[in-house]
Protein backbone atom coordinates (compact mmCIF):
# COMPACT_ATOMS: atom_id res chain seq x y z
CA UNK A 1 0.00 0.00 0.00
CA UNK A 2 2.84 2.35 1.12
CA UNK A 3 4.10 1.97 -2.81
CA UNK A 4 1.00 3.11 -4.56
CA UNK A 5 0.32 5.85 -2.50
CA UNK A 6 3.98 7.83 -3.28
CA UNK A 7 3.10 9.08 -6.39
CA UNK A 8 -0.35 10.40 -5.23
CA UNK A 9 1.90 11.74 -2.32
CA UNK A 10 4.65 13.18 -4.85
CA UNK A 11 1.41 15.01 -7.29
CA UNK A 12 0.44 17.05 -3.53
CA UNK A 13 3.61 18.11 -2.66
CA UNK A 14 3.98 19.46 -6.02
CA UNK A 15 0.66 21.26 -6.27
CA UNK A 16 0.84 22.63 -3.21
CA UNK A 17 4.30 23.87 -3.79
CA UNK A 18 3.28 25.67 -7.03
CA UNK A 19 -0.11 26.84 -5.13
CA UNK A 20 2.55 28.38 -2.56
CA UNK A 21 4.96 30.26 -5.03
CA UNK A 22 1.75 32.05 -6.34
CA UNK A 23 0.49 32.86 -3.25
CA UNK A 24 3.50 34.11 -2.21
CA UNK A 25 3.89 36.20 -5.39
CA UNK A 26 0.25 37.55 -4.99
CA UNK A 27 0.83 38.22 -1.20
CA UNK A 28 4.22 40.00 -1.99
CA UNK A 29 2.14 42.29 -5.07
CA UNK A 30 -0.38 42.96 -2.79
CA UNK A 31 0.89 43.37 0.62
CA UNK A 32 -1.37 40.62 1.82
CA UNK A 33 -0.51 38.06 4.43
CA UNK A 34 -0.11 34.73 2.97
CA UNK A 35 -3.28 32.62 2.52
CA UNK A 36 -1.05 29.42 2.96
CA UNK A 37 1.53 28.64 5.38
CA UNK A 38 5.07 29.43 3.79
CA UNK A 39 7.76 27.01 4.32
CA UNK A 40 8.46 28.19 8.13
CA UNK A 41 12.35 29.24 8.02
CA UNK A 42 13.63 26.62 10.40
CA UNK A 43 14.52 28.23 14.02
CA UNK A 44 18.07 28.39 14.14
CA UNK A 45 20.12 25.06 15.42
CA UNK A 46 20.27 25.17 19.34
CA UNK A 47 23.07 22.23 19.53
CA UNK A 48 23.04 21.96 23.07
CA UNK A 49 19.08 23.00 23.76
CA UNK A 50 19.91 25.54 26.54
CA UNK A 51 17.19 27.66 24.14
CA UNK A 52 19.78 30.12 22.49
CA UNK A 53 20.27 29.28 19.00
CA UNK A 54 24.18 28.41 18.17
CA UNK A 55 24.68 31.37 15.99
CA UNK A 56 23.49 33.59 18.91
CA UNK A 57 26.20 31.86 21.10
CA UNK A 58 29.05 32.05 18.94
CA UNK A 59 28.43 35.47 17.21
CA UNK A 60 25.72 37.03 19.67
CA UNK A 61 23.16 39.54 17.99
CA UNK A 62 21.98 42.72 18.16
CA UNK A 63 18.30 43.98 18.71
CA UNK A 64 17.30 48.03 18.03
CA UNK A 65 20.82 48.26 17.67
CA UNK A 66 21.86 47.18 21.20
CA UNK A 67 24.70 44.41 20.78
CA UNK A 68 24.27 41.44 23.13
CA UNK A 69 27.77 39.73 23.14
CA UNK A 70 26.90 36.54 24.28
CA UNK A 71 30.31 34.57 23.17
CA UNK A 72 32.42 37.64 25.15
CA UNK A 73 30.06 36.39 28.47
CA UNK A 74 30.51 32.94 28.18
CA UNK A 75 28.20 31.39 26.01
CA UNK A 76 29.41 28.16 24.16
CA UNK A 77 27.14 26.28 21.41
CA UNK A 78 27.94 23.15 22.75
CA UNK A 79 27.57 23.56 26.16
CA UNK A 80 24.44 24.55 27.80
CA UNK A 81 24.63 27.69 29.13
CA UNK A 82 22.11 29.80 30.99
CA UNK A 83 22.13 33.84 31.89
CA UNK A 84 20.76 36.11 34.73
CA UNK A 85 21.00 39.53 35.13
CA UNK A 86 21.57 40.33 38.72
CA UNK A 87 21.22 43.88 39.79
CA UNK A 88 21.36 44.81 44.21
CA UNK A 89 20.24 46.64 46.84
CA UNK A 90 22.51 48.20 49.67
CA UNK A 91 20.44 48.67 53.34
CA UNK A 92 20.79 52.12 55.15
CA UNK A 93 23.06 50.44 57.51
CA UNK A 94 25.58 49.38 54.78
CA UNK A 95 24.37 45.48 54.76
CA UNK A 96 24.95 44.51 51.02
CA UNK A 97 22.26 42.51 50.35
CA UNK A 98 24.68 41.40 46.70
CA UNK A 99 25.65 37.65 46.89
CA UNK A 100 29.72 37.80 47.47
CA UNK A 101 31.84 36.22 45.01
CA UNK A 102 31.60 32.51 47.34
CA UNK A 103 27.82 33.07 46.41
CA UNK A 104 28.04 33.61 43.17
CA UNK A 105 30.84 30.45 42.74
CA UNK A 106 28.54 27.97 44.87
CA UNK A 107 25.94 29.30 42.19
CA UNK A 108 27.87 28.14 39.40
CA UNK A 109 28.87 24.70 41.18
CA UNK A 110 25.50 23.86 41.84
CA UNK A 111 24.60 23.81 37.97
CA UNK A 112 28.21 22.85 36.74
CA UNK A 113 27.32 19.88 38.70
CA UNK A 114 24.25 19.24 37.01
CA UNK A 115 23.81 15.77 35.18
CA UNK A 116 22.59 16.79 32.09
CA UNK A 117 24.36 15.93 28.87
CA UNK A 118 26.26 18.15 26.09
CA UNK A 119 27.30 18.13 23.00
CA UNK A 120 30.92 18.90 23.98
CA UNK A 121 30.82 15.75 25.81
CA UNK A 122 30.97 17.07 28.83
CA UNK A 123 27.90 16.98 31.37
CA UNK A 124 26.37 20.19 33.17
CA UNK A 125 25.10 23.31 33.06
CA UNK A 126 27.50 26.90 32.41
CA UNK A 127 25.23 29.52 34.89
CA UNK A 128 26.66 32.90 34.18
CA UNK A 129 25.50 34.93 36.72
CA UNK A 130 25.79 38.75 36.21
CA UNK A 131 26.10 40.94 39.23
CA UNK A 132 25.34 44.23 37.78
CA UNK A 133 23.84 47.51 38.98
CA UNK A 134 23.52 48.96 43.14
CA UNK A 135 19.87 49.96 42.22
CA UNK A 136 17.75 52.64 44.79
CA UNK A 137 17.06 50.87 48.09
CA UNK A 138 13.34 50.13 48.87
CA UNK A 139 12.45 48.45 52.52
CA UNK A 140 9.62 47.05 50.21
CA UNK A 141 8.38 46.34 47.21
CA UNK A 142 4.91 45.87 46.90
CA UNK A 143 2.71 46.17 49.90
CA UNK A 144 1.05 44.03 52.34
CA UNK A 145 -2.69 45.05 50.72
CA UNK A 146 -1.45 44.76 47.14
CA UNK A 147 -0.22 41.48 45.51
CA UNK A 148 0.27 42.85 42.70
CA UNK A 149 2.11 45.99 43.02
CA UNK A 150 5.66 43.61 43.88
CA UNK A 151 6.16 43.35 39.72
CA UNK A 152 4.64 47.09 39.43
CA UNK A 153 8.10 48.08 41.59
CA UNK A 154 10.25 45.22 40.53
CA UNK A 155 9.79 46.41 36.97
CA UNK A 156 10.70 49.70 37.72
CA UNK A 157 13.97 49.04 38.94
CA UNK A 158 14.29 46.51 36.30
CA UNK A 159 13.95 49.81 33.89
CA UNK A 160 16.74 51.63 35.08
CA UNK A 161 19.37 49.42 33.78
CA UNK A 162 18.47 46.42 31.98
CA UNK A 163 18.64 46.35 28.37
CA UNK A 164 15.53 45.89 26.14
CA UNK A 165 17.80 43.41 23.76
CA UNK A 166 18.93 40.98 26.63
CA UNK A 167 15.13 40.34 27.50
CA UNK A 168 15.98 37.65 24.61
CA UNK A 169 18.48 35.37 26.53
CA UNK A 170 18.50 36.84 29.87
CA UNK A 171 16.99 36.52 33.36
CA UNK A 172 16.85 39.44 35.67
CA UNK A 173 16.38 39.27 39.56
CA UNK A 174 16.96 41.72 42.46
CA UNK A 175 19.06 40.85 45.51
CA UNK A 176 16.34 43.25 47.25
CA UNK A 177 15.34 43.61 50.94
CA UNK A 178 11.86 42.39 51.05
CA UNK A 179 8.11 42.04 49.48
CA UNK A 180 4.83 42.86 50.44
CA UNK A 181 6.29 43.80 53.85
CA UNK A 182 7.10 40.37 54.54
CA UNK A 183 10.33 38.13 55.22
CA UNK A 184 8.93 36.28 53.14
CA UNK A 185 12.73 35.15 50.76
CA UNK A 186 11.73 35.63 47.56
CA UNK A 187 9.23 35.06 45.04
CA UNK A 188 9.20 34.38 41.25
CA UNK A 189 7.01 36.02 38.77
CA UNK A 190 5.50 32.71 37.24
CA UNK A 191 6.76 29.15 36.79
CA UNK A 192 8.16 28.84 34.32
CA UNK A 193 9.22 32.88 34.26
CA UNK A 194 12.23 34.81 33.59
CA UNK A 195 12.00 37.41 36.72
CA UNK A 196 12.65 36.63 40.29
CA UNK A 197 13.64 37.99 43.61
CA UNK A 198 15.74 36.83 46.40
CA UNK A 199 14.78 39.48 49.43
CA UNK A 200 16.38 37.84 52.53
CA UNK A 201 16.46 41.83 54.30
CA UNK A 202 14.69 40.84 56.96
CA UNK A 203 15.95 37.50 57.79
CA UNK A 204 19.02 37.09 60.82
CA UNK A 205 21.83 37.80 59.79
CA UNK A 206 20.63 40.55 57.49
CA UNK A 207 20.51 39.64 53.65
CA UNK A 208 20.81 36.04 55.34
CA UNK A 209 23.96 33.53 55.39
CA UNK A 210 25.63 32.88 52.37
CA UNK A 211 24.00 29.40 52.21
CA UNK A 212 20.61 31.22 52.45
CA UNK A 213 21.23 33.19 49.70
CA UNK A 214 22.75 30.05 47.63
CA UNK A 215 19.78 28.07 48.11
CA UNK A 216 16.85 31.02 47.69
CA UNK A 217 18.74 31.91 44.48
CA UNK A 218 18.81 28.32 43.38
CA UNK A 219 15.06 27.83 44.49
CA UNK A 220 13.31 31.26 43.02
CA UNK A 221 15.12 30.21 40.11
CA UNK A 222 14.29 26.79 40.22
CA UNK A 223 10.64 28.32 39.60
CA UNK A 224 11.76 30.30 36.85
CA UNK A 225 13.23 26.97 34.92
CA UNK A 226 9.89 25.31 35.57
CA UNK A 227 10.09 23.47 39.18
CA UNK A 228 7.50 23.49 41.80
CA UNK A 229 7.23 22.82 45.16
CA UNK A 230 6.27 19.37 44.85
CA UNK A 231 7.65 17.91 41.58
CA UNK A 232 4.65 16.60 40.11
CA UNK A 233 2.61 19.24 41.99
CA UNK A 234 3.12 22.52 44.20
CA UNK A 235 2.39 20.43 47.84
CA UNK A 236 5.07 21.46 49.93
CA UNK A 237 7.29 19.14 52.15
CA UNK A 238 7.01 15.73 50.39
CA UNK A 239 9.21 13.60 52.06
CA UNK A 240 10.19 12.15 49.17
CA UNK A 241 11.39 15.31 46.74
CA UNK A 242 15.27 15.23 47.55
CA UNK A 243 15.38 19.16 45.97
CA UNK A 244 15.91 22.79 47.19
CA UNK A 245 12.66 23.03 45.59
CA UNK A 246 10.68 21.42 48.67
CA UNK A 247 11.01 24.01 51.85
CA UNK A 248 12.57 21.10 53.75
CA UNK A 249 15.94 21.85 52.29
CA UNK A 250 16.14 25.31 50.53
CA UNK A 251 18.26 26.76 53.36
CA UNK A 252 19.97 23.82 55.00
CA UNK A 253 20.22 22.18 51.59
CA UNK A 254 20.00 18.29 51.26
CA UNK A 255 20.84 15.37 53.64
CA UNK A 256 23.24 13.34 52.43
CA UNK A 257 25.58 10.85 53.73
CA UNK A 258 24.40 11.92 57.28
CA UNK A 259 24.98 15.81 56.54
CA UNK A 260 23.29 18.93 55.60
CA UNK A 261 24.32 21.13 52.89
CA UNK A 262 25.38 24.21 55.08
CA UNK A 263 26.88 22.24 57.82
CA UNK A 264 29.63 20.59 55.70
CA UNK A 265 29.49 23.53 53.80
CA UNK A 266 28.89 21.69 50.29
CA UNK A 267 26.97 23.48 47.85
CA UNK A 268 26.36 20.49 45.81
CA UNK A 269 24.05 19.68 48.55
CA UNK A 270 22.04 22.93 47.16
CA UNK A 271 20.54 20.96 44.22
CA UNK A 272 17.07 19.96 42.43
CA UNK A 273 16.58 16.28 42.52
CA UNK A 274 18.20 14.67 40.61
CA UNK A 275 17.51 10.77 41.10
CA UNK A 276 13.69 9.49 40.95
CA UNK A 277 11.90 8.46 44.22
CA UNK A 278 8.80 6.00 44.49
CA UNK A 279 5.44 8.33 45.68
CA UNK A 280 4.20 7.69 48.60
CA UNK A 281 0.45 6.63 49.47
CA UNK A 282 -0.01 8.43 52.67
CA UNK A 283 -2.50 5.97 53.43
CA UNK A 284 -0.68 3.05 52.41
CA UNK A 285 2.69 3.44 53.86
CA UNK A 286 5.08 0.94 53.74
CA UNK A 287 7.45 1.93 56.67
CA UNK A 288 10.12 -1.16 56.00
CA UNK A 289 10.83 -0.04 52.47
CA UNK A 290 11.41 4.15 53.45
CA UNK A 291 12.39 5.47 50.10
CA UNK A 292 13.86 2.91 48.53
CA UNK A 293 17.31 1.48 48.19
CA UNK A 294 17.75 3.95 44.84
CA UNK A 295 17.93 7.13 47.41
CA UNK A 296 20.80 5.48 49.23
CA UNK A 297 22.89 8.31 51.28
CA UNK A 298 20.49 10.48 50.90
CA UNK A 299 18.29 11.45 54.45
CA UNK A 300 15.50 12.83 54.93
CA UNK A 301 12.31 15.28 56.50
CA UNK A 302 8.99 14.26 57.43
CA UNK A 303 6.03 15.39 59.46
CA UNK A 304 4.44 13.22 62.32
CA UNK A 305 2.74 13.63 65.37
CA UNK A 306 4.69 14.63 69.01
CA UNK A 307 6.97 17.51 69.10
CA UNK A 308 8.68 18.52 67.49
CA UNK A 309 6.45 17.54 64.63
CA UNK A 310 9.26 17.62 62.28
CA UNK A 311 11.80 14.95 61.99
CA UNK A 312 15.27 13.93 60.20
CA UNK A 313 16.13 10.69 59.16
CA UNK A 314 19.48 9.86 57.88
CA UNK A 315 19.18 6.84 55.95
CA UNK A 316 15.82 7.22 53.87
CA UNK A 317 16.80 3.70 52.45
CA UNK A 318 16.42 2.37 55.39
CA UNK A 319 13.25 1.75 57.38
CA UNK A 320 10.92 5.04 58.33
CA UNK A 321 8.69 5.55 61.69
CA UNK A 322 6.31 7.58 59.32
CA UNK A 323 3.20 7.63 62.08
CA UNK A 324 5.82 8.08 65.00
CA UNK A 325 4.50 4.83 67.17
CA UNK A 326 7.46 3.03 67.06
CA UNK A 327 7.37 -0.32 65.11
CA UNK A 328 8.19 -0.46 61.83
CA UNK A 329 4.74 -1.57 60.07
CA UNK A 330 4.06 -2.65 56.35
CA UNK A 331 0.74 -0.47 55.93
CA UNK A 332 0.14 2.66 57.87
CA UNK A 333 -1.82 5.86 56.79
CA UNK A 334 -0.13 9.01 58.09
CA UNK A 335 0.08 12.77 56.61
CA UNK A 336 3.51 12.84 56.35
CA UNK A 337 3.92 16.18 54.46
CA UNK A 338 1.78 17.93 56.76
CA UNK A 339 -1.04 19.11 54.36
CA UNK A 340 -3.69 18.04 56.44
CA UNK A 341 -4.71 15.54 53.70
CA UNK A 342 -3.30 12.34 53.03
CA UNK A 343 -2.60 11.52 49.63
CA UNK A 344 -0.09 10.47 47.32
CA UNK A 345 3.04 12.14 47.53
CA UNK A 346 4.72 12.24 43.85
CA UNK A 347 8.09 14.06 43.21
CA UNK A 348 9.80 14.60 40.16
CA UNK A 349 13.83 13.72 38.93
CA UNK A 350 14.36 17.50 38.08
CA UNK A 351 16.75 17.95 35.94
CA UNK A 352 15.73 16.50 33.05
CA UNK A 353 12.51 18.86 33.19
CA UNK A 354 14.53 21.91 33.31
CA UNK A 355 13.07 24.83 31.18
CA UNK A 356 15.42 26.15 29.22
CA UNK A 357 13.59 29.05 27.67
CA UNK A 358 10.89 29.79 30.27
CA UNK A 359 8.39 28.38 27.94
CA UNK A 360 9.20 30.58 24.73
CA UNK A 361 9.92 33.66 26.75
CA UNK A 362 13.50 33.34 25.53
CA UNK A 363 15.35 32.61 22.92
CA UNK A 364 14.38 33.41 19.11
CA UNK A 365 10.48 33.41 19.25
CA UNK A 366 10.40 35.93 22.49
CA UNK A 367 8.87 39.13 21.47
CA UNK A 368 7.95 42.26 23.94
CA UNK A 369 4.06 41.28 23.53
CA UNK A 370 4.46 37.87 24.78
CA UNK A 371 6.58 39.09 27.46
CA UNK A 372 4.25 41.68 28.43
CA UNK A 373 1.46 39.13 28.00
CA UNK A 374 2.90 36.88 30.73
CA UNK A 375 4.28 39.76 32.75
CA UNK A 376 0.36 40.44 33.12
CA UNK A 377 -0.93 37.05 33.92
CA UNK A 378 -1.98 36.56 37.94
CA UNK A 379 0.77 35.16 39.72
CA UNK A 380 0.36 31.52 40.74
CA UNK A 381 -1.27 30.54 43.62
CA UNK A 382 1.89 28.75 45.31
CA UNK A 383 3.93 31.88 44.23
CA UNK A 384 2.13 33.86 46.27
CA UNK A 385 4.24 34.19 49.90
CA UNK A 386 7.83 31.52 49.89
CA UNK A 387 9.44 30.53 53.00
CA UNK A 388 9.59 33.11 55.59
CA UNK A 389 12.05 33.57 58.31
CA UNK A 390 10.13 32.04 61.35
CA UNK A 391 9.29 28.86 59.37
CA UNK A 392 13.20 28.21 57.55
CA UNK A 393 14.30 28.84 61.54
CA UNK A 394 11.78 25.61 62.88
CA UNK A 395 13.15 23.91 59.97
CA UNK A 396 16.77 24.36 60.71
CA UNK A 397 16.32 23.73 64.27
CA UNK A 398 14.65 20.46 63.86
CA UNK A 399 16.35 18.99 61.45
CA UNK A 400 18.62 17.01 63.84
CA UNK A 401 15.72 15.66 65.85
CA UNK A 402 15.66 11.92 64.63
CA UNK A 403 18.30 10.18 63.44
CA UNK A 404 16.89 6.30 64.42
CA UNK A 405 19.69 4.20 63.52
CA UNK A 406 17.39 2.00 61.31
ZN1 LIG B 1 9.00 28.58 45.92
Amino acid sequence: MPVSLRPHLLLLILAWLSLMSVNTVLAAELDLPLLVPSIATPPGRDSDGDGLPDVWERNGYTVDGVFVDLPGMGADPRHKDLFVWMDYMVRPDATNLAPSQAVIDNIKAVFANAPVANPDGTTGISIHPLLKFQVPFAETLGSADDENKVWIDFDAVKALHFPAAYAKSFRYMIWANSYDESSSSGLARGIPATDFLVTLGLWEPAGGTDWARLGTFVHELGHCLGLTHGGSDHDNYKPNYLSVMNYFFQITGLYKNGVWGDTSQNPLLFDYQRLDTPPLDENNLNELAGLGSGVTGYGTKYYGPGSPGEYAVADASGSIDWNRDSVYETDVAADINGDGVRNQLIAQNNWPHIDYNAGGLLGPASTPAARAQADAAPRPDALRHELDFATSRKIANTRGADTPAN
